[in-house]
């Protein structure tokens, strides 16, 4: 880009008018095309890293840990728990991979803890369930992100 110091206005070219639609359209663009939240970030990278991998012949201890983890990453929780040595993850990435394929409907039949609150200056009896998120993770199964619950009691696993 040049510069000038003349105020002859007339000899510049015009300034491009700024175009909401154009804008817009480019701001929708780049949204489509680049990781939008952190999971996908996430994926992304752990994509690459796989990708990156596959090119190496033999894998440091270090570097496998890191390929079982991208493997979790992208939803492939049967091959992370093959990959990784620690036995810890083994079990759990196990535990997932079951949890993603078996049905979304199918938890655990633990009751719900009943606790005595005051609400709204009365005592009520609530019911809290005892299932939690445990976090969001990638389902080959629905091909998308999911939650992954867990009860707090018998720590069944599941998505939703
Ligand atoms: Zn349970």
């Amino acid at each position: 880009m040049k510069y000038t110091d003349s105020n002859d206005d007339e000899k510049l070219p015009p300034i491009p008018k700024f175009d909401l639609a154009v804008a817009d359209e480019q701001q929708r663009q780049m949204a489509m095309s680049a990781p939008t939240n952190a999971s996908n970030r996430d994926y992304a990278n752990a994509q690459a890293y796989i990708q990156q991998t596959s090119q190496l012949k033999v894998l440091t201890r270090i570097q496998r840990d890191y390929l079982a983890e991208a493997y979790a990453t992208v939803g492939n929780y049967e091959l992370a728990s093959k990959t990784t040595k620690d036995a810890d993850k083994k079990a759990e990435w196990k535990a997932v991979h079951k949890a993603v394929w078996k049905d979304d409907h199918l938890m655990c039949k633990c009751p719900p803890i009943k606790t005595v609150e005051m609400v709204n200056n009365k005592v009520e009896h609530v019911e809290h369930s005892q299932v939690f998120t445990v976090g969001t993770i990638f389902s080959h199964k629905l091909n998308t992100f999911v939650r992954l619950v867990r009860c707090n009691q018998c720590h069944h696993l599941n998505t939703k």
